[in-house]
């Protein structure tokens, strides 16, 4: 039996074994911190940053309107939808059900999940509905982060105008590429400390950069009238069967473009189906030997500088000899001998190579090539479409006589269709040339105008008095010239007939031609310049057959849209009688231009 403790001794035992504890906790605690605080330190820095989470603030990009405010080009809210592969438990499951609604293979969405990594895209721009059915389905590894799409309601309507964006929302052609900064405003952001869970922790530290919202554009585009310009440019395209086309409709007292279009197009929604030929904006950014449509400008500076007036005749015996070569007139019956005797106005109306080459001559180099400059041949356009070209030609100084016969009646030099419809929209303002402009007003996302832009003057190219007469000869070619298939019923059509070989890279790619028209409506008060070229028609290469009647349709478009009343007599209820039947035969038969061929 053991003697029992006293009290005294029972004490000082328990203290001697708290001791002990105390020393043993004191041992593993240091262990512990020693741990947390050297060993575990990098784990726990790294726990701390994942704690912390940023979370983007999307800008929605900026919408585009036509002039009535009908949406051309708009964001909407979708998903980009992904794998995580590492939490796929059941991935051929996973692989079956997700596949049909994705438009992935089974294959592909194995491959998918067998790669390395947290984070690989299944489906960027998925709208909202089908990530809420692909959500219903609670598939593990399967997530989606907020994004933006981009959609074209009107498809394939002015989708070189619009261009588009890549998969990053990033305008990469059209005005989309143009005004990308204005339209696409800035991402923003939020970090904030988040719980286990991921729920942010209330009260603490949060980093906010509010997103700037991306700005609307509002165009001068009139979508009825694109509309219509795509149909009936489209149909001279297939009906000719030719390698591309272009049209441009100009307001010529502002410079609004209403309308431009391209053949052939794309459907700005589904790039990924479209091919570069496609989407390539022709109007604003090829250039082409314009013809005959240039003798427009060469009889607008002759008669400017006065070295012609309207009752000087020019020659005309089918051909000219000039130096070496010779060079031909396109004859046609009743003037296979020639077009004869004929005057400034003449010389538009039946294209007389001969006349046109003959003002060039009273001009001279300097003086035509001053005028083509004038008429902003040789600068950019200035419509903040991208891809602007300036026109090319040699330098008038190197022009021997044979190539001034042949500028002055449009060969060997080449503009754009955008720059000629402008020259042309100078003659049609009383000599005055505006600079064309297809945005006109920036907004804000409330509503309001940052930036409003209106007509802008470039120059004043030639005399009022000179516009009115150019514009009167104009109006003969189409009254009774070679631009008869563009008359509009009760409107005065001034306009040119043109066909002209094209301009490849490094010279003319012999034997394709450009079919042309270009011109104006009414005479009285021009409201619209239309220019219609179209490349490699097969068939026939005549403006009068290929060009004239797209313009014709498109001018009706453009009078009704615009409200124009009309200022010439209606169409007759049926024929009228012809006494003089060959006499009037034989002044209505026009000739129609030919390129010269190694002139
Ligand atoms: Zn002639």
């Amino acid at each position: 039996m053991k003697p029992r403790l006293s009290y005294d001794q029972f004490v000082r035992r328990r203290i001697k074994h708290l001791h002990y504890v105390l020393a043993a906790v004191y041992i593993l605690l240091g262990l512990r911190l020693f741990h947390l605080q050297v060993i575990l330190a990098p784990h726990f820095r790294e726990l701390a940053d994942g704690h912390t989470i940023k979370i983007p603030l999307l800008a929605r990009r900026g919408t585009i309107y036509d002039r009535d405010g009908k949406k051309l080009a708009l964001s909407i809210d979708a998903y980009d939808i992904f794998a995580d592969p590492t939490m796929v438990k059941n991935k051929a499951s996973v692989a079956k059900r997700l596949a049909p609604m994705v438009g992935w293979s089974e294959e592909g969405l194995m491959k998918l999940f067998q790669r390395k990594g947290r984070f690989a895209y299944i489906l960027r721009h998925a709208e909202v509905p089908l990530w809420r059915k692909i959500e219903a389905e609670h598939l593990p590894g399967i997530a989606a982060i907020p994004s933006m799409k981009r959609v074209y309601p009107g498809g394939t309507l002015a989708a070189h105008i619009l261009g588009f964006t890549d998969v990053d929302g990033k305008g990469i052609e059209g005005l989309e590429k143009a005004f990308n900064d204005e339209l696409g405003g800035r991402d923003g952001y939020v970090i904030a400390e988040v719980d286990a869970r991921g729920k942010i922790i209330p009260g603490t530290r949060r980093d906010r950069l509010e997103p700037i919202q991306g700005k609307d554009l509002v165009l001068t585009i009139d979508s009825t009238l694109q509309h219509r310009l795509e149909m009936e440019l489209a149909k001279s395209y297939s009906d000719h069967a030719a390698v591309g086309a272009s049209a441009v409709v100009i307001d010529p007292k502002t410079g609004q473009i209403l309308a431009l279009a391209n053949m052939p197009t794309f459907d700005p929604n589904h790039v990924d189906q479209s091919n570069a030929n496609s989407r390539r904006d022709r109007a604003v950014t090829d250039i082409y030997e314009p013809g005959s449509t240039l003798k427009t400008i060469t009889a607008a500076a002759g008669l400017n500088e006065k070295v012609i007036d309207l009752d000087d005749t020019f020659y005309c015996r089918g051909s000219m000899r000039i130096g070496r070569r010779t060079v031909n007139c396109s004859l046609h019956a009743p003037f296979m001998g020639g077009h004869g005797a004929c005057n400034v106005a003449k010389v538009l109306k039946y294209s007389c190579n001969m006349g046109a080459a003959q003002i060039g001559f009273r001009l001279g180099s300097e003086k035509l090539f001053a005028y083509e400059k004038a008429f902003g041949l040789y600068e950019k356009p200035g419509s903040e479409l991208p891809g602007e070209m300036r026109g090319m030609c040699d330098r008038w100084q190197d022009w021997p006589q044979v190539r001034l016969a042949n500028i002055a009646f449009g060969q060997g030099i080449a503009v754009t269709p955008l720059q000629l419809a402008k020259a042309y929209s100078a003659v049609a303002n009383g000599g005055l040339m505006m600079k064309p402009y297809i945005v006109k007003e920036i907004r804000r996302t409330d509503g309001t105008a940052e930036v409003v832009k209106g007509p802008v003057l470039v120059r004043r190219v030639i005399t009022e008095e000179t516009s009115a007469v150019v514009a009167e000869a104009l109006h003969g070619v189409v009254a009774g010239g070679t631009g008869k298939t563009a008359q509009v019923e009760g409107y005065k059509v001034c306009g040119k007939t043109g066909s002209a070989q094209t301009a490849g890279v490094g010279g003319y790619s012999g034997g394709k031609f450009i079919a042309s028209f270009v011109g104006f409506l009414p005479l009285t008060d021009p409201r619209a310049v239309i220019l219609v070229a179209v490349d490699g028609p097969k068939g026939t290469h005549w403006g009068a057959t290929v060009a004239a009647p797209v313009f014709q349709q498109v001018a009706k478009e453009a009078m009704w849209r615009m409200k124009v009343a009309p200022d010439g007599l209606p169409k007759p209820a049926a024929p009228v009688a012809r006494e003089r039947k060959t006499t009037e035969h034989a002044e209505e038969e026009g000739s129609e231009d030919n390129p010269q061929l190694g002139g």
